[in-house]
């Protein structure tokens, strides 16, 4: 059984090392930050327990998939509520609840535009299957070549499953209202390109949103970590955390030792990447290591970078529910800025999250636990300016839609940026959630797991497949485990 390395605490990491120690490797994680679980860490300040990345918990199977394979069931470790409503959606002259239930919101759909409801089934139905195809088939694929792909049944599907059209051109075509398309082009937000430029196969993301609803972990998403945690310590997984690699010895074409901020050695038999790749392929191996040129990487599309705001306030906000998406703008003016134009929104759209509505624990009493979120294109400078700018406009929004001027009950406040992005976690141009997953970025075509250079290098996380989000990151981890296990058993 070989030793291995893991850079990096993100699910990836520890969703790969807590298989490869059940199935008896030696296993030691290695994080550069003082606490694990990467972009879904939590900091608690005064009261307030913010987690600091996601927030929406999708595709509940995959948690509970991963915790089975310990014996484990999610109520184990903590307590998943499903939110209902789904979620509040702005728009210009209304606000909308999104309901849970799959008939009342066809039945809401009918409203506003007739017949919508029955095409509203009639769109799930596909979304399930690309959903069962995806989640059962595609996503458990390391990515290695395109003859994984070739699979007669695998090829055939791949037209049911409109890999070649986009999600904008599916909604579009069966649906005219304008709220309608918005709301069921929003869960492509979660994968990083505009829906024009997302393969309708994403439409799965639908399935997701609709039929299995939207979750929360009382005490917040990093009790999945917590759990996580838990797993990889029962099978005997070691972490050292304040441990940034810097640099790796070798011998021919193998890694012998990852050597750390301090100069120390960590022997290894077998490392993998689940740092964001770029960092590790770019500046952690040796250049004739490198899976990929400077050029490749300039080449990526990469996912937005995000402006967080993390607030306490000393009051609650009447009638907001947990998640709420300020989409009192210019959707297609906002992806230009992010995509194309690389600017600074004109006018944002913006996501508030208020967990503190559904779980007291994460915030004193009478107060709410505020999260913010504002999507903006990773090349864009960082400014203390802009960011002073942002949060005013924000703060006004909400005070114009629910009648509180946050700004004027704030006991606690944090920002989180480009620059933070790039500090906190090595991103590759202070990326948020890895690279976008447009048709030419997904499945053998996204940077591979396994490294042509080195023979005993695998990459996992969110820039190789499947992609980006927590659902996906669990499942790569698992991925790579595999690889692993298979080649040193
Ligand atoms: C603001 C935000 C909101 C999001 N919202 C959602 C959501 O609602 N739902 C959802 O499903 N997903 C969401 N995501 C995406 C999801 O959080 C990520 O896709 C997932 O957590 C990535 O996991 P990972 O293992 O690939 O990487 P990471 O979590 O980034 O872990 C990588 C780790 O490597 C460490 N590292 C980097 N360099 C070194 C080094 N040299 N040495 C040692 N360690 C190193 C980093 O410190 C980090 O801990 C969101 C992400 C962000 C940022």
């Amino acid at each position: 059984m070989a030793k291995t390395t893991i850079i990096g605490s993100g699910f990836s990491g520890l969703a790969a090392a807590a298989v490869l120690a059940q199935k008896g490797h030696k296993v030691e994680v290695l994080e550069k930050n003082s606490t694990i679980g990467g972009r879904a860490r939590q900091f608690v300040e005064q009261g307030f327990k913010f987690d600091m990345g996601p927030s929406w918990y999708w595709m509940p199977e995959v948690f509970e998939q991963f915790y089975q394979r310990f014996g484990y069931t999610t109520s184990d470790f903590y307590d998943l509520k499903r939110l209902s409503p789904s979620y509040t959606v702005i728009f210009n002259d209304s606000k909308v609840d999104v309901p849970a239930s799959v008939s009342e919101l066809a039945a809401l759909f009918e409203t506003w535009e007739p017949g919508s409801a029955h095409k509203l089934h009639q769109f799930l139905d596909e979304a399930a299957f690309k959903y069962d195809a995806g989640m059962n088939t595609y996503v458990w694929k390391p990515g290695k070549n395109l003859l994984e792909y070739a699979d007669m049944k695998v090829f055939k599907s791949m037209f049911k499953l409109q890999m070649f059209s986009s999600v904008s051109s599916q909604i579009r075509k069966l649906f005219k209202d304008p709220r309608i398309i918005q709301i069921l082009e929003f869960p492509v937000l979660f994968l990083g390109a505009k829906p024009a430029n997302t393969p309708a196969l994403y439409t799965l993301m639908n399935h997701a949103d609709i039929n299995l609803g939207t979750w929360y972990p009382i005490g917040g998403m990093n009790q999945i970590v917590k759990a996580f945690q838990s797993i990889c310590q029962e099978v005997g997984v070691s972490f050292k955390t304040n441990t940034t690699i810097k640099s790796f010895n070798y011998n021919n074409s193998k890694i012998t030792e990852a050597i750390d901020q301090n100069g120390n050695a960590h022997q290894t038999d077998v490392v993998i990447g689940a740092a964001d790749y770029h960092h590790i392929d770019q500046h952690i191996l040796a250049p004739k290591f490198a899976q990929y040129s400077s050029k490749y990487w300039t080449s990526r599309k990469l996912a937005p970078s995000s402006l967080l705001f993390y607030i306490g306030l000393d009051t609650k906000i009447p009638d907001i529910h947990h998640h709420t998406l300020f989409f009192d703008a210019d959707f297609d003016v906002h992806a230009d800025e992010i995509y194309s134009q690389h600017t600074w929104p004109s006018d944002p759209l913006f996501y508030v999250c208020a967990p503190s509505v559904t779980d007291a624990s994460i915030a004193p009493s009478n107060c709410e636990n505020i999260f913010i979120l504002m999507p903006i294109s990773t090349e864009l400078k960082d400014s203390k300016q802009q960011i002073a700018k942002y949060f005013k406009i924000i703060c006004d929004r909400i005070k114009k839609k629910f009648g509180v001027d946050i700004s004027k009950h704030i006991i606690y406040k944090r920002d989180f940026s480009i620059d933070d992005f790039k500090l906190e976690y090595n991103s590759y141009k202070g990326n948020a959630y890895g690279l976008a997953n447009t048709l030419d970025q997904t499945g053998p075509l996204k940077p591979k797991m396994v490294s042509s250079k080195l023979d005993n290098l695998f990459y996992t996380g969110q820039l190789t497949v499947p992609g980006p989000g927590v659902p996906p990151s669990i499942i790569s981890g698992q991925v790579a485990a595999k690889l692993i296990d298979d080649k040193y058993v």
